[in-house]
Parts: structure tokens; C-alpha cells; sequence
């Protein structure tokens, strides 16, 4: 056999092994395509919700703008709509950030200093009657996300913040920036967060300076990504850490599952029971309006668009991501139980 032959047997090789592990798994690149172009066409009329204005810029985001896209651990994306608008990461940064300290802490660093758990009450608690939003830490939150903030490795304020949007952009496999506008706009309403860190100060759970650690925090969430950089930060996760797109490995292995398992118990604060009931994947979402999950080991599936739920829940986004995980038959704990 000459060598161009040779080459060409090995290519078709390539193609069908390709080809067969997609339909081993059962889904087609075809099926893929259409569940989004789907998933799209069913929401892109759902008007309810609003925009988050507690941060005011982002109550100027045009609220129509909706995109859905299916990255898998191959690195083959299936889109639909505007999946190229960058608008602010916001609360999806923070279990990337939590894999940052888990690598160079050990995830036990996490469980011990800042926690695991979505309530944090005793099961027979009546406290958490009265006070629904009283919560212990876990990373997910914004008091466990601030905490995980302050414990990167770093010697400086600028040293801490470079490798936050260093790891960042090694998820997403592209060099992210920060929305400079939406910054100056949450650092100058960031009161609330500012008590947080005091008393996380106070109570010796920060470890660095509380407005350091509230400014990086605030810049953590204003960077910019579209729904295509938070489809490749979730494959990444579905690719036991290695970014499909670039080959890099971005944290360890072994520290995925445990990510995972955050992401499913907090990663949609008081809604998140509600959402693994009824999509059964882990996920992460933001007040940008953009939300990533994960079906472990396969692929991530993400969307943006910013009308909002009260739990701070972008509503076509979680639509769409319910609708494309019942759809594929891939909720980790069977088919939906709605449908
Ligand atoms: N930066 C926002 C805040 O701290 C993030 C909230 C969110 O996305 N849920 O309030």
C-alpha cells in the first residue's frame, strides 16, 4: 500500500471510531443538533421573568438575546442563537474558582473552610422555617464563593486576581477580559457583599483582607464570556478536567467528581432541589443569565439569555437545559419526573 493510501485507511479509521463512539453513546451529531435547534425554537417566546437591575447595568442587557449550545468531551458543539454575545459570568465563575483552590489546597480545604452543605440546618431545624435564607457557607454561595476567593495561593492582590482569570480562561480555553462597566457598576452596589466579607472577616472564615477579597470576587463576576465559553468550561468538566479544546489539563481528575456533587446540591442556590428533580444534571448558573450543566463524562450543555427567575435563575436558559437533558434521556437519575 502506498503512503497516501495508507493515510486515507487510517483517516476512514479515524472517522468511523468517531463516528461509533457518538452512536455508542446513543446520540447522533445530527440528534445533537436538532435537540438544540429544538430546545431554542420552544423557548425563544418565553417572556417571563426580568432582567437583574440590582446591579444596574445589567438591566440594559437586551433581554431578548437567547442562545443554547452543546459542547461535548470530544470538543464537537451543536448551537443555536447568540451564542457569540459576551455579557457577565457572574455566579458561574465560582465552582471554577473552587477548582482552583481545591488543586492547590486539596478538596478538603474546601469541605473544612468554607463547607458543603446547601443549608447547613439540623433536620428537625425550625430556625430554617423562619429564616429561609439563612445559610451556612459552601463555594456556590456568595459568602463560600468570597471565602474561596481569599484562599488562592497568592502574594499579591494582583497576583491573586491573575490566576483567578488565568484559570478562568484555561476552562474556557480562550483569554477572557473583564467587562470593565459592569465592574464599576457591582463595586459600586456591592454593599451587601461588603457586610458579607467583613463578618466572614470577623468570624476568621476570609483568609485575606476582606476588600481584597471582595474586589477580585467582584471582578471574578465581571468577566466576559458567551454561551460558547461557558460550553467549553463545562466540557471541560464533562472531560474529567482536560479542556477538549485545547488539550490542556485545567485540574486534577479526581477532583471533578466532587465539583460535580457541589454543583448538584447548591449550584441553583434555593431552586437547586428543584432542579435536580426535575433536569437531574449539576450546574451552575448566573444574574448574567447564563447557566452551564454538566452530564458527567460526556458532555456540557449551556445557554444565556437574561430574563430572571426570584431565585436568580435565568429562566429560557434552565428551560432549555431541562428541556435538551429529558430529551436525550441523559438526567443522572432517570427520565424526568414531570414528563
Ligand atoms: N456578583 C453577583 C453577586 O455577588 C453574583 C450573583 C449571582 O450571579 N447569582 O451578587
Amino acid at each position: 500500500m502506498n503512503k497516501l493510501i495508507q493515510n486515507a485507511v487510517a483517516a476512514v479509521a479515524v472517522a468511523l471510531m468517531l463516528a461509533s463512539s457518538a452512536i455508542a453513546e446513543g446520540i447522533t451529531p445530527a440528534a445533537f443538533q436538532s435537540v438544540v435547534d429544538e430546545a431554542y425554537a420552544k423557548y425563544k417566546g418565553l417572556n417571563e421573568g426580568s432582567n437583574a437591575d440590582y446591579i444596574p447595568i445589567l438591566a440594559e442587557t437586551p433581554s431578548d438575546l437567547f442562545g443554547v449550545v452543546i459542547v461535548t468531551r470530544e470538543g464537537a458543539i451543536y448551537s443555536a442563537g447568540d451564542v457569540d454575545y459576551k455579557f457577565a459570568i457572574e455566579s458561574v465563575s465560582k465552582p471554577f474558582t473552587a477548582a482552583l483552590v481545591m488543586k492547590q489546597q486539596g478538596p478538603n480545604a474546601i469541605r473544612e473552610k468554607i463547607g458543603l452543605e446547601s443549608t447547613g440546618l439540623p433536620f428537625n431545624s425550625k430556625l430554617s422555617l423562619e429564616i429561609h435564607k439563612a445559610r451556612s457557607v459552601n463555594p456556590l454561595v456568595n459568602a463560600g464563593a468570597i471565602a474561596t476567593v481569599s484562599m488562592v495561593d497568592a502574594k499579591s492582590e494582583k497576583d491573586r486576581w491573575n490566576q483567578v482569570l488565568a484559570n478562568i480562561s484555561d476552562f474556557a480555553g480562550t483569554k477572557l477580559t473583564v467587562l470593565e462597566d459592569v465592574y464599576d457598576s457591582e463595586y459600586e452596589n456591592v454593599w451587601g457583599n461588603r457586610g458579607i466579607a467583613n463578618l466572614l472577616y470577623d468570624y476568621k472564615r476570609l483568609y485575606s483582607e476582606p476588600e481584597e477579597a471582595l474586589r477580585v470576587y467582584t471582578r471574578q463576576c465581571s468577566i466576559g464570556v458567551n454561551a460558547l465559553d461557558l460550553g467549553v468550561m463545562g466540557a471541560t468538566l464533562a472531560n474529567q478536567g482536560v479542556n477538549p479544546i485545547t488539550g490542556k489539563r485545567v485540574m486534577p481528575a479526581k477532583d471533578v467528581p466532587g465539583l460535580l456533587a457541589i454543583m448538584a446540591t447548591a449550584g441553583f442556590y434555593d431552586q437547586s432541589g428543584e432542579w435536580l428533580y426535575s433536569a437531574g444534571l449539576p450546574a451552575k448558573t448566573g444574574v448574567g443569565g447564563g447557566i452551564v450543566a454538566v452530564v458527567p463524562g460526556r458532555f456540557a450543555i449551556a445557554a444565556f439569555s437574561p430574563r430572571l427567575n426570584a431565585a436568580g435563575n435565568s429562566i429560557r436558559s434552565l428551560s432549555a437545559i431541562r428541556y435538551i437533558s429529558g430529551k436525550l434521556g441523559v438526567g443522572l437519575f432517570g427520565p424526568n419526573p414531570d414528563e
